[in-house]
């Protein structure tokens, strides 16, 4: 376990499999995104990541903010945007949009810093991170990680983009992908999908993507 979120619910990181390499997926940034969450808690549960075994050290936090899976919302318990509010070298104060206030200061949120520490230990090469959105569904990548998300649209047939179309400073992708190199996946599913369609049409798509990067001449 990470650590706890403001409302004292456990955020949980799994390891699930062992490697030289290690890879990192995430849900539940935004609480109100189950179609994300969903898709990693699914994954979980199904066992297919056992072929990565000895090929990648494939590790989980499938609810990095489970105040606001388990209230509904996007923001976490102090009505912070916890993709906003991670230190990154254009993190402002400023509120860009109503629906994304950073926080009082970088990594400000217990969330974020669990998340900070998840980093620091595990240190990942490649970073999954599930979300969804009312439009534009697609596979957005930050840092050198566009052959990842071909990969994955080759699979779930959604655009690949690096620009979502309007600045994320405090993001993980800014955070990782661009200021690090990581490569890192946002991976944007159309909000409303069913559960059940959301994993017939992802499984495949999650699973070509992290065999992709555990090839050896990946990265
Ligand atoms: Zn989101």
């Amino acid at each position: 376990m990470l650590g706890y979120s403001l409302q004292g619910r456990p955020i949980h990181l799994w390891q699930l499999t062992r490697g030289i390499r290690s890879f990192l997926l995430i849900g539940g940034v935004h609480g109100d995104e189950v179609e994300g969450y969903g898709l990693i808690e699914r994954y979980l549960a199904s066992g297919k990541w056992g072929s990565l075994e000895s090929k990648a050290a494939l590790w989980a936090i499938p609810r990095l903010n489970p105040d606001g899976c388990a209230l509904g919302q996007r923001l976490n318990a102090n009505g912070v945007d916890l993709n906003r509010n991670l230190p990154t070298q254009d993190w402002v104060a400023a509120s860009l949009e109503a629906r994304y206030p950073p926080g009082p200061a970088p990594g400000s949120e217990p969330e974020t810093q669990a998340l900070l520490a998840s980093l620091a230990q595990i240190r990942p090469q490649f970073i999954l991170s599930a979300h969804s959105c009312q439009s534009n569904p697609c596979v957005n990548y930050n840092g050198p990680a566009l052959e990842l998300a071909q990969a994955m649209a080759a699979h779930n047939g959604l655009p690949v983009t690096d620009d979502i179309g309007y600045p994320a400073p405090g993001s993980l992708g800014t955070w990782a992908g661009q200021e690090r190199q990581i490569p890192t996946l946002t991976l944007e599913l159309r909000r409303g999908t069913p559960l059940d369609q959301v994993w017939q049409e992802q499984a495949e798509a999650l699973q070509a993507v992290l065999e992709w990067a555990a090839q050896d001449d990946a990265f």
